[in-house]
């Protein structure tokens, strides 16, 4: 093409433009069957309202709206856009070449975090007496997730923090109060003086994260405390102000309080030697660290790492369940929303036969996930507040709704960012990160093998756990006939379990978990779901020799099921 004599935009005699460059007379085309970005109040979703309520947290649905109105926002959408496209920056060394250590994040980022801790999203509900406290704070986590999960990681982990420090009840008087205080207070200053803190934990190191006994990391007694000397290969949230820490001590695995600023204000000898290059969960930095005779306090008994920092494990692990049944419910509403929009073959999606199956195939997997994920959060507090039970049930639900519902999660995003065709595949979609995030929670806190085979450990050393797990399932008996042969079925396995050699018991171990779970969700759903949903579950995932089992894609429904209610309850608040 001939270049113009003058620049574009040039008048040229009486002509205001260059013929050139007139407005051609017609559009090329019209913009169609697009479907709108989807603004939506993420709590307007019945199973969690209604676990809400039925676990003694209904005093907190007021709040819990208003985080979903935010949460669900075009703003906060923009926020979580701005956190994960610009990542978090090490800064080793300041311009004299003095060592800094620090992490430079997005003020979206910062934005975010405030707003969690403002709700009482971290460790606020150990300062609240309130039966329901945690409930109330699992059903904000669940609901703030679904805005930007990045951020959740130092959230859970500060939550997480404060049942391990009460091992040291000294350091927990001093502490407990800053790491609930609802003031997001970012930057490493002495943590004494600041007005809110965020813990972060450090146990993986090179050769081992599973397998913690392995830690080489040495722990020095010294004047107040202990020098650490070692290193970890993924230290998450680096910037919080207090990390637990396991290294060997004189007498084993001991768990530790590290400060990142000492309390006379200088940098405590933790070096970032570089952030994890992550397929996802971009907003957040994961660091390598190394510890050059640290400054710390021990945690507990000396020996008994494993012991204290367990319950760090065990809350963070409640959170995985909690964020995975997010990223299931956010998946299928985003989906569900836009086959309500698009249009193909004269009709909207949503009314195609076979996306109908699609769709509620999704939709039981996010009632079942939250349903599940919320008694859990409600034995968590009951637990808290001294329920053996309640602390019985967890100790086997917990690692088996770990397994299964994290594991879930990548095919539930996979099919739910194919509804959207190649939309879904658009960055813009907002359902790359979701899926970029959804493997994570199942490798964090104990990977799908370590988790299920922590399944076997609970029936073997808690035989208790499995006796109320069998009676909570009980409590829908008579309910659904296909409940009562699953139940009577997994009683035999569990049976049969034990009766197992340890090799062959260790290859079953998934299988368990997995049955486990569903059955236990097949329950909750036939006791507390709308009759169409518990039906269409029961159908599709524990009725003997359907085929329609959880190894089929979704969208593989038995025919003649009722779905509708589960497609309904999908589409709250958002239907077009
Ligand atoms: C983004 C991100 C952030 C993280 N943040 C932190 C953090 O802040 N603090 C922290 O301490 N860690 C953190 N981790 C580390 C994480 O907890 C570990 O990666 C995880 O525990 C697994 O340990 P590993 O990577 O060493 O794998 P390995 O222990 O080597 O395990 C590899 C695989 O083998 C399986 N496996 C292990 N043992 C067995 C067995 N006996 N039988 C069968 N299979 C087995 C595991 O399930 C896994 O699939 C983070 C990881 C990621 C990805």
């Amino acid at each position: 093409m001939t270049p113009p004599e003058t620049p574009p935009g040039t008048p040229t005699g009486d002509q205001a433009y260059p013929a050139w460059a007139e407005p051609a007379p017609h559009a090329t085309h019209q913009v169609t069957n697009q479907v709108p970005p989807l603004v939506r109040d993420v709590a307007a979703d019945p199973a969690l309202l209604e676990a809400l309520r039925r676990e003694g947290a209904a005093w907190a649905e007021d709040g819990l709206r208003e985080l979903g109105i935010r949460a669900g926002s075009a703003q906060t959408q923009e926020l979580a856009r701005l956190a994960n496209e610009n990542s978090p920056v090490l800064r080793t060394h300041d311009t004299s070449g003095n060592r800094i250590d620090e992490v430079e994040f997005h003020p979206a980022w910062h934005e975010l975090m405030a707003t969690a801790v403002r709700h009482g999203l971290h460790a606020a509900p150990w300062l609240d007496d309130s039966p329901g406290a945690h409930v109330a704070r699992a059903a904000g986590f669940y609901v703030w997730t679904q805005a930007e999960a990045g951020h959740g990681c130092p959230v859970s982990m500060t939550h997480a923090a404060v049942p391990a420090l009460r091992h040291e009840p000294a350091l927990a008087d001093v502490f407990q109060p800053l790491l609930g205080s609802r003031r997001y207070d970012p930057g490493l200053r002495p943590p004494g003086g600041k007005a809110g803190l965020l813990a972060g934990m450090a146990m993986t190191e090179k050769q081992g994260g599973s397998d913690v006994r392995a830690n080489t990391t040495q722990a020095v007694p010294a004047a107040e405390g202990y020098l650490l000397t070692g290193h970890k290969w993924f230290c998450s949230a680096p910037m919080s102000d207090l990390f637990l820490v396991l290294a060997q001590a004189p007498e084993g695995l001991t768990c530790f309080l590290l400060p990142r600023v000492l309390p006379d204000g200088t940098r405590n000898s933790m070096r970032l030697q570089r952030l994890k290059d992550k397929l996802g969960n971009r907003s957040n930095a994961s660091a390598e660290v190394e510890y050059d005779a640290a400054f710390a306090w021990r945690v507990g008994e000396p020996g008994r790492g494993v012991a204290t920092i367990i319950e760090m494990v065990n809350a963070t692990r409640l959170d995985c369940v909690l964020g995975s049944a997010a990223a299931i419910r956010q998946a299928c509403v985003t989906a569900a929303y836009y086959a309500g929009e698009r249009r193909a073959f004269g009709a909207r999606l949503a009314d195609q036969p076979l996306m109908m199956s699609v769709l509620a195939d999704l939709a039981l997997e996010a009632e079942a996930a939250t349903t599940l994920a919320m008694r859990l959060a409600a034995a968590a507090d009951r637990a808290a507040r001294g329920d053996a039970g309640e602390a019985s049930l967890l100790r086997l639900a917990l690692p088996a709704a770990k397994f299964w519902v994290c594991k879930r999660t990548p095919m539930v995003t996979a099919e739910a960012l194919e509804c959207l065709g190649g939309n879904g595949y658009v960055e813009e979609s907002g359902m790359p990160r979701l899926y970029r995030e959804s493997p994570l929670n199942s490798i964090w806190e104990g990977s799908g093998n370590v988790t299920a085979l922590d399944v076997l450990r609970a029936l073997a050393r808690s035989p208790g756990s499995a006796e109320v797990l069998l009676a909570e399932i009980d409590l829908a008996a008579g309910g659904d006939r296909r409940l009562d042969e699953a139940a009577a079925g997994l009683r035999r396995e569990l049976k049969e379990a034990a009766d197992l050699d340890q090799h062959a018991g260790q290859q079953a171990a998934r299988r368990l978990a997995g049955l486990l779970a569903v059955t236990l969700q097949a329950a909750l759903l036939v006791r507390h779901a709308p009759a169409g949903v518990a039906g269409a579950f029961c159908a599709s995932r524990i009725a003997a020799g359907q085929p329609a089992g959880p190894a089929l894609p979704f969208g593989s429904l038995p025919p003649g099921l009722d779905t509708q209610a589960a497609l309904e309850r999908a589409t709250v608040g958002i239907a077009g």
